[in-house]
């Protein structure tokens, strides 16, 4: 049990809506562990209030907070400062104060990207088809193109969208997606959108799996069920398969140290697993 006393420093998350967040389970769990006097809250904070919010922040003493849906690209222009990753995504999930100033981080690529590689995978050189073009795609997109991906194909249901996307990445990295899926076959198959997620168990954000194979690694930013029937559908074809946890936790284990300026033994990974998602995943 975290002691709280007049020492304690502030953490939290603020979104809206925000009952659903598990950030703060992952960050007390882990201050628990690190023996450190933090206690990290949830927000709810309507678009309407970000701005006050934002500024409480740091009036108020927080060490930092992150930041979810909706808030991730808005509350850039209330910052003093943002690092150069969150710059080129264009979406910040962690700020921390520093010396009275605000300065935002993106970890939300870092914590999908370390999940991928903890499977072995190597980026250099795939194909990659992402499903979906919201928030989560920009930056995950982002991170595959700088870390190797030869191509990108995107399959998004409003078009307006995907060309949105495709654009961002087009000026932020000098990058060209497919606004389409091209290609007969893909290395890695990522689904960004909620289609699949929890109480909706029985969709799917797509139909056709004959592409997918033995050799496909398919992931799911989705945690909740720990194998969507997007996943169980392409186990059934023989791919090595990820859900979305790995995202979430590592993406917190990223923030942690940032706002406590300590390095995390990321062996701790499977005791979170084991302690804050024994009953969900
Ligand atoms: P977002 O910005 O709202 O984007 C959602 C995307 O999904 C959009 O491209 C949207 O398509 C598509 N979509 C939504 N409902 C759909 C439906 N019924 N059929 C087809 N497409 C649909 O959301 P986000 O922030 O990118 O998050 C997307 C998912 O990733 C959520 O499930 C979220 O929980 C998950 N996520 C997980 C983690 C993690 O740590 N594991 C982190 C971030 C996000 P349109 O363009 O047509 O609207």
């Amino acid at each position: 049990m975290i002691n709280i006393d007049s020492k304690t420093k502030l953490l939290g998350v603020i979104g809206y809506p925000i009952e659903h967040s598990y950030s703060p389970q992952i960050h007390n769990y882990i201050s628990e562990k690190m023996g450190l006097n933090y206690i990290y809250t949830s927000m709810k904070v309507s678009p309407a209030d970000l701005k006050a919010a934002i500024d409480g922040v740091k009036s108020l003493g927080f060490t930092g907070v992150n930041v979810t849906v909706p808030h991730k690209t808005e509350v850039i222009k209330h910052l003093d400062s943002v690092d150069d990753a969150a710059l080129e995504y264009g979406s910040v999930n962690t700020v921390k104060v520093k010396n009275k100033k605000l300065i935002g981080y993106s970890t939300d690529a870092l914590g999908y990207f370390k999940s991928l590689t903890d499977t072995g995978f190597d980026i250099k050189g795939k194909d990659v088809l992402i499903i979906g073009a919201g928030g989560a795609a920009r930056p995950i997109c982002i991170k595959l193109i700088n870390k190797g991906a030869k191509s990108i194909s995107v399959k998004n249901r409003t078009k307006e969208n995907t060309i949105r996307l495709c654009d961002y990445v087009q000026k932020t990295c000098g990058f060209k997606i497919n606004d389409t899926p091209i290609l007969s076959r893909y290395d890695l198959v990522i689904n960004t959108t909620p289609v699949g997620m929890y109480p909706n168990t029985e969709a799917s954000p797509l139909d056709d799996f004959s592409f997918i194979d033995k050799d496909t690694l398919v992931s799911d930013l989705i945690y909740n069920p720990g194998e969507t029937l997007f996943l169980k559908r392409a186990k059934n074809r023989g791919a090595k398969i990820i859900n979305g946890l790995g995202m979430l936790i590592y993406q917190a284990m990223y923030s942690y140290e940032i706002f406590t300026d300590t390095k995390l033994d990321f062996s701790l990974y499977n005791e979170i697993v084991e302690n804050v998602f024994k009953e969900t995943v």
